[in-house]
């Protein structure tokens, strides 16, 4: 990672340089891990879909009307070369941008968020959304985190999923939405909104795919922090959600089946469509 940049932006930060170089997961870096625990969560990935049960609920969640609604989409990192060098994120200075993890058979964390997003993408449009993605391909050098946020809040957007896979210890498995924690004169005002909107994603999440919540951090489920770029600077409702640990064996298995990333991609679209439309 450019390290003269890195010592220019020390030398001018007396504001603390957040986790350099530690990226498991780019932007999100993960952050002190708990032990793992069993949790109350789901049991082990009863690989059994919710697609059949709750159909209901969800046909009509699939007939709500996204129209007139902006959702903006955030595929983490990028396939091509890392623009590299640091970039102020509010309250210190974070990578521009980060390479992501994989799996141990060498699935890419940007391959699988950009896949993911695709088809996330085309689920809200039939519902009626207007869709914008932070990157327009795969290939090249993705847009810094600073800017990532700014597409959001330049759309105006009614809500925005920043996508990720982590690449936590191979022994904990499960996903986890992580909510913007307030920074002072910054992002305050969607901390209520991106909660609630985080909180509908890891209801869906859950109940869409079956996976359970993170078993080595966050609290059912859920992270709240203030060392990310994307909600730091973010105006508008915004999360993050790791969707799954890509050194876990189980995770990992689930992540590269393109059949399952359509059905987290569906999850994901009711969790939005509830915040967006309350149904
Ligand atoms: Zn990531």
């Amino acid at each position: 990672m450019a390290n003269g940049r890195k010592s220019l932006a020390l030398a001018l930060g007396s504001v603390a340089v957040a986790s350099l170089g530690l990226a498991s997961c780019g932007d999100s870096d993960t952050p002190v891990a708990k032990p793992p625990t069993a949790g109350p969560s789901t049991g082990p990935s009863n690989g059994r879909s919710n697609g059949a049960g709750g159909s209901e609920a969800r046909q009509q969640r699939a007939g709500a009307s996204l129209a007139g609604k902006t959702v903006v989409l955030d595929p983490g990192h990028n396939g091509g070369p890392l623009k590299g060098g640091q970039v102020f994120v509010g309250n210190g200075y974070k990578a521009c941008d980060t390479s992501g993890t994989a799996t141990d058979a060498g699935y890419s964390e940007h391959a699988f968020t950009w896949d993911t997003a695709k088809r996330l993408q085309k689920v809200l449009q039939r519902r009626g959304a207007k869709v914008v993605l932070t990157r327009p391909n795969d290939k090249g050098s993705g847009p810094c985190i600073d800017e990532r946020a700014a597409i959001g809040n330049r759309h105006k957007a009614d809500a925005v999923i920043s996508i990720h896979a982590d690449g936590a210890a191979p022994g904990g498995r499960g996903f986890h939405v992580i909510k913007p924690k307030p920074v002072k004169g910054l992002n305050e005002g969607i901390i209520a909104p991106s909660s609630k909107l985080g909180d509908a994603v890891l209801a869906a999440y859950k109940t869409g795919t079956g996976m359970p919540y993170s078993t080595y951090l966050g609290d059912n489920g859920v992270t709240v922090r203030d060392d990310l770029g994307g909600l730091n600077l973010s105006k508008v409702p915004k999360i993050f959600i790791e969707t799954g640990n890509m050194r876990n064996k189980t995770d990992a298995a689930k992540l590269s089946d393109p059949a399952f990333r359509q059905r987290m991609a569906v999850a994901m679209a009711d969790g939005l469509t509830r915040y967006l439309t309350g149904k």
